[in-house]
Parts: structure tokens; sequence; C-alpha cells
């Protein structure tokens, strides 16, 4: 029995002894590991090539009928606000231009100043009165025509600076309202007197024509019919307010030249620049 568990112990003995060597031999980096090579048959090569080629197949058929689905693109806004509206033609939007566009849509920069501002030597409420010289010549011999005619007409206005404006918008604004003054004045930036095209004209040289009773003297009876032949157009006709975005304004008359007042008058009466442009007001 004793001898039994001798030969017992002795076995574990040199289990113990062997196991112990053979983690010696492992962690023995002298000792070269001998690793299995694996060959590659040509047998197996062959497949290889026809799986990779499979997968490229599989993928390609994936692709063609689930495509993937283009990133949306971001868009500016107002980039898309210059691909809706359609571009200005160049005469309505060149600084220099007599038909340059200036309504509710439209503004001029504040340190817009015409070209050449010149007195306009007509009859005047003011003397202080300067016109764009774009429509000098013009408006002197329309003057000088309507005087040849007896209707004495006064210039009231002409050229209205970007400063000017803003008093006159405040000070309408605190006699009347916002919304009631906006009818009649721009704000500033969106009169077209800045560009000193636009003339407001009266019959008396003790005040402006600010009002609509304007419309019965013969100053503005002789404009209706005559101011086109000299490149003038009634600028704010009476039921036009929802294409101009102001009120009549029977006295307020634009140059635009004689080429195209003409081309509106010939269009119809009352024809504004909005309609004659195909532009918004
Ligand atoms: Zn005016």
């Amino acid at each position: 029995m004793n001898e039994e568990i001798k030969e017992i112990k002795t076995d574990e003995e040199e289990s113990t002894s062997l196991t112990s060597q053979l983690d010696a031999i492992k962690g023995n980096d002298d000792i070269p590991v001998i690793k299995e090579k694996k060959k590659w048959t040509k047998e197996k090569f062959i497949k290889a090539l026809l799986a990779f080629f499979a997968c490229l197949f599989l993928i390609s058929l994936y692709f063609h009928y689930y495509p993937p689905t283009p990133k949306p693109v971001e868009i500016n806004p107002d980039e898309i606000e210059e691909v809706v509206s359609t571009p200005l033609p160049a005469e309505l939007t060149e600084l220099s231009s007599p038909t340059l566009i200036v309504n509710k849509n439209y503004s001029l920069p504040s340190d817009y100043v015409p070209n050449s501002l010149v007195t306009p030597y007509v009859l005047s409420t003011s003397d202080i009165i300067q016109v764009n010289e774009l429509a000098a010549a013009d408006l002197k011999e329309m003057v000088e025509k309507a005087k040849e005619e007896g209707i004495t007409l006064y210039l009231s206005s002409g050229y209205i600076s970007y400063e000017t404006q803003i008093d006159l918008y405040e000070d309408r604004v605190s006699l009347v309202g916002e919304s009631e003054a906006s009818k009649t004045f721009p704000k500033a930036g969106y009169s077209e007197h800045q560009t000193g095209l636009a003339f407001d004209f009266t019959n008396d040289p003790a005040s402006p024509s600010n009002s609509t009773s304007f419309e019965e003297t013969d100053a503005s009876k002789w404009l209706r019919e005559n101011a086109y032949k000299y490149g003038f157009i009634l600028r704010y006709p009476k039921d036009k307010e929802h294409i101009t975005g102001y009120t009549y304004m029977p006295w307020h008359y634009r140059y635009v030249g004689k080429e195209v007042a003409e081309a509106i008058h010939n269009i119809g009466e009352d024809i504004t620049m909005e309609e004659f442009y195909e532009i918004g007001k």
C-alpha cells in the first residue's frame, strides 16, 4: 500500500518535472518555434481569385439595384433669391442710366450721388434745387415750351440726398404715423429723387403741389399731354398703387429719356416703369 502511494507520488513528481521543463522551453525565446507553412497550391489560388471576383460582382449588383442616395446639397438662401428672381437689365441698374430703377423693391446705396448735379435754370420754388445733368436740357426745353403755350411750371423738388430723405421721412412719420407716411414718402434710399431724375412740379411758386388737387390745374393737364415728348412720365398714376406701391401723385414726374418715354406713351396711358419693364414694385 505504501509502495503504491510512493509510486504514485513518483509519477506525480515526474509529471511536475516534465511540465516545468516544458514551460521552461516555451518561455525560452532562443528556441525557435517551428511553424507550419501554408502552402498555396494552384487550385487554392484559382479558388481565391474566383471568390474575389464573385464578391466584386455581388457588390456591383447591389449598388446597381440600390444606388447610394445622394447627399442633399446645402443651398444658401441668398443664392435661391438670385436664381429665382430674373436679373434686371443693365439699363435699370446702372447708376448712370436715365432709366435707373428705384422703387419699394430696389433702393440706392446711402452714398449714391448722381455723377453730375446741375442747377436746372428753370422757375422753381427754391434756389437750391439741383437735378441730374442727364435730364437738365430736356427739363429746360419742356418748361420753356410750356411757357410758350401759356403754362407756367415751377419746379418744387429735384435731387434729394440720402440724408435729407432720412429727415423728411422722420418728419412725415411724426406728423401722420408710419403706415400713412409710407404711402407717399419713401424710406431713405428708396426715393427716386436721389437719382436727380425725379421732379415735382407746381403751378404755385408759393407752395409745392403735394395734393391731388394739382390734377385740376392747367399745369397738370399740360404735363399729362406733353411731358412724354421731353422724356418724362407720370411716375405714380391713379389706381396704380398696387404696382408702384405709392398713392397717386399728379405732381411727380420721372425723366426716363425721350425714347423710352415715347415708347411707354405708345403702349398706353399711365403705364408705369414696372409695367413697361415687367418688374415688381
Ligand atoms: Zn416727388
